[in-house]
């Protein structure tokens, strides 16, 4: 039976009340209404939010309009976009144990991991904060001797950016001050079940000095508030991260008003171990790859697809590792793999593992959810014999659910890779050269490691390939695409070139002359 510390220290005794932020203010829903968020590790009331309502998405999509219409924010200089960003970064730093906490007892992860998520959620600020510095577009002086053409980017216009549950502060890092650094303003819903540490973030982004309307916060269902915000005419683009299937119906609603869309989805990403890696590394990986956030990550390793040579042997040991993993109270700094996020979840999670038993699959450690004094947790769960079909093998379970393939030549490997529809990331592991390149050459995703697995970094493009998603955050590019182009075609010098022909040195009534040049 797992402890629940609920004497903990950091365990709120009343819930926190939070607001909407519209227009640089706060307040509560219009109709009053309220969503309240209970720890998954402990079953305690953490965090009341309002439950805001189409007529709150609506306010709010007309401040950010007004805010980039009228400014003024998309018409301050870069460098004093750049300030504010980095005074949010610091602002977060500063607040960086509360945000951590927030995101624990809303989400159930360790909160050893989210004091990491927050650091690198700042690095992504600070990042962003040097992109803005450097945005531009380009001139062309080759298209003859009396033309200058100019392409200029502009801030998109008015973003909604609506964000899923499992990394709250990360995700709405690795969006928001990317549009902001563009000059772009913006309506944020974040999930109705993490949606504090974004609204902090709100609080952070006042005190740093970002004008009113620059960013609003809307917090509640998807349904109502983020179905308003992808439909209505006055948003120019929708960067949503969440599942394939929400998705999906966003890209289409999202058609008929023709804005852009950038979507980060769903992921059944691959680790492919072949018998001459480091095992050492690889086993390690393996097990971080697949309970890190509890399964519940767009990148976790849910397949592993392993050499038959070795599968035997390496298979023990994943058993064995995984059996050693601590699971248990987030608040306690020696876990590693928290609380699942919601009941229904969890049921879900040991639905594929049951679908898979009774398909022939064997578990091999696990498959159910673990005896706990509160909350709800599962069991790390190894899962071998899959066959490609299963709905193990194609379907992402968001859980702490390992699936186990085996094959033989690298051709095999790279098949059972690309065998699902989706596309977001998959980890190499071999020793040889040819083998990780060709691999990593024709594996359909957006990011393939190679001896390493899930690492991160803010100069490095991040999404997927089909139904992994549309575009990529981060990187470089990560502000252009916040950017509309337009085009400036410049004459230069007399004109000579005439529509109807003149004659050299014929006067016109209108007082000029026709040259040549
Ligand atoms: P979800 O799709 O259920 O919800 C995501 C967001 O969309 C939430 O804020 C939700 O309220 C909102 N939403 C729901 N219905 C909507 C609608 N009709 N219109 C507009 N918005 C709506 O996803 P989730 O369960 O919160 O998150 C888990 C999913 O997110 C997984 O599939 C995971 O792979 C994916 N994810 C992807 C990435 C990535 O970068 N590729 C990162 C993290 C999570």
């Amino acid at each position: 039976m797992l402890a629940i510390d609920l004497k903990h220290p950091l365990l709120p005794r009343t819930p926190r009340q939070f607001g909407l932020l519209i227009d640089g203010k706060w307040r509560s829903a219009q109709e009053e209404k309220v969503v309240e968020r209970t720890s998954p590790a402990h079953d305690v009331r953490v965090s009341v939010y309002p439950s805001g309502e189409v007529a709150d998405a609506e306010a709010a999509i007309v401040s950010a309009r007004r805010a980039f219409d009228i400014g003024p924010w998309p018409k301050l200089k870069a460098a004093e976009r750049s300030r504010v960003l980095l005074r949010a970064a610091d602002l977060i730093e500063q607040r960086a144990e509360e945000l951590a906490l927030l995101d624990t007892l809303e989400n159930g992860k360790p909160l050893t991991q989210a004091r990491g998520e927050i650091a690198g959620a700042a690095d992504l600020w600070r990042y962003a904060a040097c992109l803005a510095r450097d945005l531009h577009g380009d001139a062309y002086t080759n298209l003859g001797p009396a033309m200058l053409g100019v392409v200029v980017r502009e801030p998109m216009g008015v973003i909604a950016i609506i964000t899923p549950w499992n990394f709250p502060f990360l995700i709405i890092s690795q969006k928001l001050p990317f549009a902001l650094a563009a000059g772009c303003t913006a309506v944020v819903k974040p999930s109705e079940l993490t949606s504090g540490s974004t609204l902090v973030l709100g609080e952070i982004l006042l005190e740093a000095g970002l004008p009113p309307g620059a960013a609003n916060i809307v917090t509640g269902s998807g349904r109502q508030v983020g179905a308003a915000m992808v439909r209505h005419p006055a948003v120019d683009m929708i960067s949503f991260t969440g599942s394939t299937a929400v998705g999906k119906m966003t890209v289409a609603t999202a058609a008929e008003t023709l804005k852009r869309v950038s979507m980060e989805l769903g992921g059944k990403n691959p680790q492919l171990v072949f018998a001459d890696a480091d095992l050492e590394a690889a086993v390690d990986a393996v097990v971080f790859g697949i309970y890190f956030n509890a399964g519940e990550c767009c990148n976790s390793g849910s397949r592993l697809l392993v050499q038959r040579e070795i599968a035997g042997t390496f298979l023990d040991e994943v058993v064995a590792r995984s059996r050693a993993v601590p699971v248990g109270d987030p608040l306690d700094e020696r876990t590693k793999v928290g609380a699942i996020i919601s009941a229904d979840h969890l049921g879900k999670i040991e639905g594929y593992v049951t679908d898979a038993a009774a398909a022939g699959a064997e578990v091999r450690l696990g498959g159910q959810r673990l005896a706990a004094e509160r909350g709800r947790f599962m069991a790390p769960t190894v899962v071998a014999g899959v066959s490609p079909e299963m709905a193990i093998a194609r379907e992402e379970v968001f859980g702490p659910v390992l699936a186990v393939l085996t094959f033989d030549t690298v051709e095999e490997a790279v098949t059972l890779a690309n065998g699902t529809g989706y596309g977001l990331s998959a980890g190499v592991w071999s020793r040889d050269y040819d083998t990780c390149q060709t691999a990593a050459a024709r594996i359909r995703a957006g990011t393939v490691w190679l001896n390493t697995f899930m690492e991160g970094f803010a100069e490095l493009p991040f999404g997927g390939f089909g139904e992994s998603g549309i575009g990529r955050e981060l990187g470089r590019h990560a502000a252009l695409d916040y950017t509309e182009i337009k085009t400036l075609q410049m004459h230069r010098g007399p004109r000579s070139d005439w529509w109807l022909p003149r004659a050299q040195g014929a006067q016109s009534p209108l007082g000029s002359q026709a040259t040549l040049s």
